[in-house]
């Protein structure tokens, strides 16, 4: 039987799901939320927050071991893991009871348990483990999300093989680990738990860290991390493992290399979590990875239901999740939407040196057919950078060339060093606004900033600079 009937039903309560159910119930539609673990989804629980609280205690004790410098004397670094453990989780905490505080003002309907598309594309199932509700909408969200890709051969524990969810709780630090897969998320555990005291082997199977990233950042990134006693091997694929009482030894790479490691992090990418949504039932199409298939607007290939967030074949991160809500619900309402230019989305490595990027690298420019004409420039001259002890890092603003040699519209902006995941906003404005470098150069920028470092490279592409 049919009970509660809503404006909107969303299945999955991680950003995506809690975006559209917040900005719908915002404008005025009576939501329902239904969600099977915890509201705040992988982001909250076991992603980005959790990830970066531990990289900030990384970023702690990189400060304490450079204090020296500074004239502040310490005693030798002591981590107690426990402590750290705590701290993000209670953070972890306040975050998922503030969402749910302010789903409660909004007035959205929280259900917990497996939500299911039923008989029709307007009804859903909820099942609680006991009872099993029917509700109605006359739109249905799927937000599902999506969970960590496994390794044929490589069964996951608590400590011994492990993917991101049990790494972000484990009991202790590895003394030794390695990693595969050296995108984002394998890049900042890498550089986590060597900023700990992790003895760490990053194995990536493409030819380069972080897909998507132009390779002039990159190339930094490999420097630091060697410098900071990771050993960085990319181009190697990952074959076997066995596992004994001395560790888990790894074999990859075309001789047959091995490393044996107390710790072996999987870190290959996430899957789809479409299988509960009981989507067959209405015939909802998915791909042959399983991501449920969407048109610009987020429409699935059933009318009245759409889909958002990871378990969509676009670029896995919370905040494309937040912008394809948005989109959702504004397409819901019957208005004029604009579709997220997934060309063009911000992109933030929070490893040490971060990574920030938003549109087109040289390479993928060239690629692209673009006549291009960069301008890189170092943090080794930026005061600021200068006053905090890190200089490793530059920014480069790719542009396509004007007759005259200088820069016309800027096509890309990638970063690496110091606190670029804070200063990646004005690239991406640049970016999506699809300003040229004259639109920018314009604006000032505040001394003593690390930003100026972004305003002196795009000024250098008008054919002349300050300090750049
Ligand atoms: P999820 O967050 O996965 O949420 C889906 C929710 O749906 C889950 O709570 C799940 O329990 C629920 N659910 C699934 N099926 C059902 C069902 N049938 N019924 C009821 N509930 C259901 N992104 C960034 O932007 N920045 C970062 O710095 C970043 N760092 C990350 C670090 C790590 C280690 C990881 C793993 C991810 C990181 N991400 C980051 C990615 C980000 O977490 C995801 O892109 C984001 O959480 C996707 O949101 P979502 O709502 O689509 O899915």
């Amino acid at each position: 039987m049919t009970g509660q009937h809503f404006d909107v039903v969303v299945i999955g309560g991680g950003p995506g799901g809690y975006a559209a159910a917040l900005y719908g119930a915002s404008a005025g539609l009576n939501i329902a939320l239904i969600e099977k673990k915890r509201l705040g989804g992988t982001c909250l629980n076991v992603g980005c927050i959790p990830a970066k609280e531990l990289l900030e205690t990384a970023s702690v004790a990189r400060t304490v071991n450079h204090a020296g410098e500074f004239g502040i004397e310490t005693s030798a670094l002591g981590i107690q893991w426990g402590t750290t453990l705590t701290r993000k989780q209670a953070i972890i905490d306040r975050l998922v009871g503030g969402l749910g505080m302010l789903l409660k003002n909004r007035k959205v309907t929280v259900f917990d348990g497996v939500g299911q598309l039923g008989v029709d594309h307007q009804t859903v199932t909820v099942s609680n483990g006991v009872e099993t509700t029917t509700i109605s909408g006359d739109a249905v969200v799927l937000a599902a999300g999506s969970e960590p890709r496994t390794l044929d051969g490589f069964p996951v524990d608590d400590s011994r093989i492990v993917t991101s969810d049990e790494l972000l709780s484990i009991p202790e630090l590895p003394g030794s680990a390695a990693v595969i897969g050296g995108g984002a998320i394998g890049s900042e555990f890498a550089s986590m738990m060597a900023d700990l005291g992790t003895k760490v082997t990053l194995l990536e199977y493409e030819k380069k860290l972080m897909p998507g990233a132009d390779s002039d950042a990159t190339k930094v990134v490999e420097r630091s991390f060697k410098k900071r006693g990771i050993t960085v091997r990319t181009g190697v694929a990952v074959k076997s493992q066995v596992t004994n009482e001395d560790g888990v030894t790894v074999t990859f790479g075309d001789d047959d290399e091995t490393v044996t490691v107390d710790t072996v992090v999987i870190a290959i990418g996430r899957r789809p979590a479409s299988e509960t949504l009981g989507l067959d039932r209405t015939g909802v199409a998915v791909d042959a990875r399983g991501f449920i298939t969407v048109n610009d607007t987020c429409r699935t290939s059933v009318p009245g239901v759409w889909a958002v967030g990871d378990v969509i074949p676009t670029a896995q991160l919370a905040h494309v999740a937040f912008a394809e809500a948005i989109v959702t619900i504004k397409d819901i309402l019957g208005e004029t939407v604009i579709p997220v230019a997934y060309d063009k989305v911000p992109w933030c490595i929070y490893s040490h040196p971060e990574v920030a990027f938003a549109g087109h690298s040289e390479a993928s420019a060239k690629d692209a057919g673009y006549d291009v004409v960069v301008s890189k420039h170092r943090f080794m001259g930026n005061g600021r950078a200068m006053i905090v002890g890190e200089t490793e890092g530059l920014v480069k603003v790719i542009a396509e060339k004007q007759p005259d040699g200088t820069g016309g519209k800027i096509l890309g902006v990638h970063m690496v060093g110091p606190w670029v995941t804070e200063q990646l906003g004005q690239a991406y404005l640049a970016v999506n606004w699809e300003a040229t470098v004259e639109d920018v150069a314009q604006f000032i920028q505040p001394h003593p900033t690390m930003s100026e470092l972004f305003g002196e490279t795009v000024m250098a592409l008008t054919g002349r600079s300050l300090h750049a």
